[in-house]
């Protein structure tokens, strides 16, 4: 492919549901830069600290870049022609439901196409189905109940024009953060707009809120039938939009009546204070979108605790109009596109339903297809349990690593280990799944491939290449289609470009549709070449017109927004929505043995499994180690102090993670991320813990409510050690890796200090002959301070104490890039301190300027009495703004110490 240096390419960010504008340039020395899309719809220029460092992402550092079979390197051919024979070959001898595809809401919406129709048009089975079912598959499930169709009504300015916001289960500060920058901007200008997070911890997200509903774990579903109750109670129903609309209002008032306010309270764990002013203020504002996400979904009562919600909003007839509905925020960067496609084991493509023969019907005459599935397939969980008790004996896994993803991925992991055949795409030659397959696929990476995705608004944007294909990577839509040539389908998967995978998804949306269904994008059916290269941003639906609607180079910035349901019209038989009799229902996991319940989540700066973000040392830096979050109270009852190492335990597994001991915690709850895996640290695979515990509709398992214990890891010595070489400390018990310029940081902890440090050391840094050694000991105290000069530089630097290292790790890791040539200064590296001039600048609060905790506090000390003051005086808050938040804390702490 010819690239063209000079000229930055629109391209999307691969990372959240939210779906920004990205403007990538390749310099003429190859380096890369990227920068917000002014002109896109979602995010107007702006870029959140994972967006910012996408450039740090992309170097071939740890690609796979040849097929491999059993190990060897191979080539193409012969690799494809296995995988088509092996699944072949198992279809006939095991029927179609032998087979599975477990896909991902990072695949481009063509790669999932053509891997849809593979399996559901010519394989005739449906078990394909998506990492997507652990993020949003909930909402699929509500929206349907409800609207008889897949459709988020409202749009992002819908954000912007609300009087009150509702955030449910939904951390937008740190997981969709140019939506939660979007709502703060539209709050400054109208401070009168309102915002109440209903969550069980005080996330950074509660910075924006008026009120923080601190809700029990699973308690949604009672504080919106309460929510239901009381507007019924008080007459704030939409009488006319009810009959008109609506089915089943009385049966959902009845359900909804069981509990009484002080039932909600018990059921929610919200004093009858707080329900009152939130019902209130909701009954009051009739301009109210909710927001909903991951505290929502992944829950064994997630769609009923979507369809609470849609109640509301029918019962007061708020939906499809300005700054008015629920709104359902995908996880992933193109979630939406595969429910679009088809990609989830219970939907056929184009939003058509597995149940309905019509539409199996009409969807095998367009593809022309041997078969068509006649039932729904597997989902995830089903699939993975399938594949352990071997009725699925041949796997194809696409740009996902389940085996730290799904819920008990032991049991998960050994379930793919066992499994006959295991294929596996993957941009990484080395991750805790890839190390399981037989035949490994190089895919190319974000920057690489070309295709379209879809955000959460139903905006679909082009990701388009700015890179060369490295090695031997192909894009996975041109994979997929050359196993189905292999199987035989070589017409049907003739597809020369993603322009012409894309051309046949948009006619398929079309296909008899006539306005009965609500995924429609007719109007791109003819798109060219030239005109998919040129797409700009569009929402959906965009039926088919006389026109076409891809103007050459046409950007769509003052496009107006596109709502569903305005004329409140549904796409059930009757044109209603209806409503779902929902009764709260409150169910107890903790025992004597297991007290606690395990929140589990995202941070920041990190994504997924980390299999990108973990190249960048700038996100590394923020939080560089797995933690877990307790309150002060939990903290003192079982022993654990803040900084300790505490093993987290279910019925299923355990982890070793740093405990923080805060008071945002709820107490009874812990909150832990989901992001390491066996790359990153020495037990930190949180989902060895979760439970494979669905919602009964929906098939999304229950991430956010573990039944677990928590107790201290007894220590004898911590460490931590800055390098030049990627470490590999087996010696320590728990060990966490991190990037940072110029090296490695890795937190230890030790079972045992009967270690010879200077041996240990030396491992750690792959010391060079001749390097010049710099040690401290002092046995007797259990310190122990080791640092190894290469010529001018610090191979590396080692701190032991017999409790958590109090050394600055900014400052350390710092010392890998400077020049040591005085011996003062490499003496201030061995006693952990900075020497001179140096400051500590503590922990880092902003990633884009590398600005941390303490150079803050002593900006506020110094007058700055604002979160626009600190970033005036230290740019901090000013790039992406993702830590404005943070900011804002240290700032009231600081201020609130002086005043006392
Ligand atoms: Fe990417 Fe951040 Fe935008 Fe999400 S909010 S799409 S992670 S830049």
């Amino acid at each position: 492919m010819e690239i063209d240096e000079a000229r930055e390419v629109r391209t999307t960010c691969p990372y959240c549901g939210v779906g920004c504008g990205v403007l990538a340039k390749v310099a003429a020395d190859g380096e890369v830069s990227v920068r917000g899309d002014p002109s896109h719809p979602a995010n107007f220029g702006r870029l959140c600290s994972k967006g910012s460092a996408l450039a740090e992402t992309i170097d071939l550092d740890g690609r796979l870049l040849h097929p491999e079979i059993h190990g060897r390197r191979a080539g193409w051919d012969e690799a494809l022609d296995l995988v088509a024979s092996t699944f072949s070959q198992t279809i006939a001898e095991h029927g179609p439901d032998a087979v599975a595809f477990y896909v991902s809401g990072q695949l481009l919406t063509e790669d999932y196409y053509v891997a849809n129709k593979l399996m559901k048009g010519f394989v005739g089975s449906a078990n394909i189905d998506t990492n997507s079912r652990l993020c949003m598959a909930s909402s699929v499930a509500g929206h349907r109940r409800a609207f008889g169709s897949d459709t988020v009504p409202g749009t992002y300015e819908d954000l912007e024009l609300a009087d009150l916001i509702v955030l449910v289960g939904s951390n937008l500060a740190w997981c969709h953060p140019v939506l939660y920058q979007r709502i703060a901007a539209a709050r400054e200008k109208r401070p009168e707009m309102k915002v109440v997070l209903v969550d069980p911890r005080r996330t950074m997200t509660a910075d924006i809120a008026d009120m923080h509903l601190a809700i029990a774990p699973d308690g949604d579903v009672a504080l919106f039938t309460g929510l239901l109750a009381y507007l019924g109670r008080h007459n704030a129903l939409d009488r006319a939009y009810i009959t008109a609309h609506t089915t089943g209002f009385g049966q959902a008032l009845f359900a909804a009546s069981v509990l009484d306010l002080a039932g909600v309270a018990a059921a929610t764990g919200l004093s009858e204070d707080e329900l009152d002013r939130f019902y209130s203020l909701f009954a009051a504002t009739s301009k109210t979108v909710t927001v909903y996400s991951q505290g929502v979904n992944q829950s064994s009562s997630g769609t009923d605790k979507v369809n609470a919600i849609i109640n509301c909003h029918l019962a007061t007839g708020r939906i499809g109009s300005p700054g008015a509905g629920p709104f359902s925020v995908t996880g992933q960067p193109n979630a939406m596109g595969g429910r679009e496609v088809g990609g989830m084991a219970n939907m056929l493509a184009a939003h058509m339903e597995i149940e309905n023969p019509e539409h199996r019907d009409r969807m095998q005459r367009f593809w022309t297809a041997p078969a068509i599935a006649e039932r729904p397939g597997l989902k995830a969980v089903e699939m993975f349990q399938a594949v352990a008790d071997g009725r699925i004996k041949a796997l194809w896994i696409m740009a996902t690593n389940p085996v730290d993803s799904m819920p008990d991925a032991d049991a998960v992991e050994a379930a793919i280990k066992a499994c006959p055949f295991v294929v596996v795409s993957d941009v990484l030659a080395r991750t805790d799944t890839v190390r399981h397959a037989h035949i490994r696929l190089p895919a190319a990476a974000w920057g690489e491939k070309d295709g379209t995705v879809t955000n959460s608004e139903r905006r679909i944007s082009r990701q388009r290449a700015f890179l060369d294909l490295p090695g031997e990577a192909r894009p996975d839509w041109q994979v997929v289609a050359e196993v189905g040539k292999r199987m035989g389908f070589a017409e049907a998967f003739s597809y020369a470009s993603p322009s012409e995978v894309f051309a046949e998804h948009a006619a398929l949306s079309g296909f008899e549709n006539d306005g009965a269904r609500d995924f429609d994008i007719g109007a791109y059916a003819g798109v060219d070449a030239e005109g998919y290269e040129e797409l700009a941003p569009f929402q959906w639906p965009a039926p088919s017109p006389v026109t076409p609607l891809w103007p050459k180079g046409g950007r769509t910035t003052g496009h107006q927004p596109i709502r569903f349901f305005a004329d409140g019209n549904f796409y059930t038989p009757d044109r209603k929505a209806r409503f779902i009799a929902i009764r709260p229902a409150v169910e107890t996991r903790t025992s004597l043995d297991y007290p606690l319940i395990l929140n589990t989540g995202r941070i920041r700066d990190h994504w997924h499994t980390m299999t990108r973000t973990g190249k960048s040392p700038r996100l590394s830096q923020h939080i560089a180690e797995p933690f877990v979050e307790i309150h002060p109270a939990d903290a003192q009852r079982f022993g654990i102090g803040d900084a300790d190492i505490a093993r987290v335990s279910s019925p299923r597994g355990d982890v070793l993670v740093r405990a923080l001991v805060t008071a945002r915690q709820r107490q009874g709850s812990l909150f832990a991320p989901m992001h390491w895996t066996d790359q990153f640290a020495a037990k930190g695979r949180l989902d060895a813990l979760t439970a494979p515990l669905t919602d009964p509709v929906s098939g999304q398992p229950a991430l956010k409510h573990v039944a677990a214990r928590i107790e201290k890891f007894a220590a004898k010595a911590f460490g931590f050690a800055v390098m030049r070489q990627r470490p590999t400390p087996d010696t320590a018990t728990y060990w966490a890796v991190a990037k940072c310029k110029g090296g490695w940081r890795v937190e230890l902890a030790f079972a045992d200090d009967d270690i010879d440090w200077a041996g240990f050391a030396g491992a750690l840094f792959g010391t060079p002959p001749g390097a010049e050694i710099l040690a401290y000991h002092d046995r007797d105290a259990g310190q122990h301070r080791i640092a190894a000069f290469d010529g001018d530089h610090l191979s590396g630097a080692l701190f032991v104490a017999p409790g958590p290292v109090a050394v600055s790790r900014g400052w350390a890791a710092e010392q890998l890039n400077a020049d040591h040539v005085d011996r003062r200064g490499r003496l201030a590296i061995v006693a952990g301190r900075p020497g001179g001039v140096d400051v500590d600048r503590g922990a880092i609060v902003c990633s884009c300027f590398g600005v941390g905790a303490n150079q803050i506090a002593q900006a506020v000390r110094g007058g700055c009495a604002s979160v626009e003051a600190i970033g005036a005086a230290l740019h901090a808050g000013t790039n992406c703004g993702s830590c404005r938040a943070e900011i804002r804390i240290i700032v009231d702490a600081q201020i609130l110490q002086a005043a006392e």
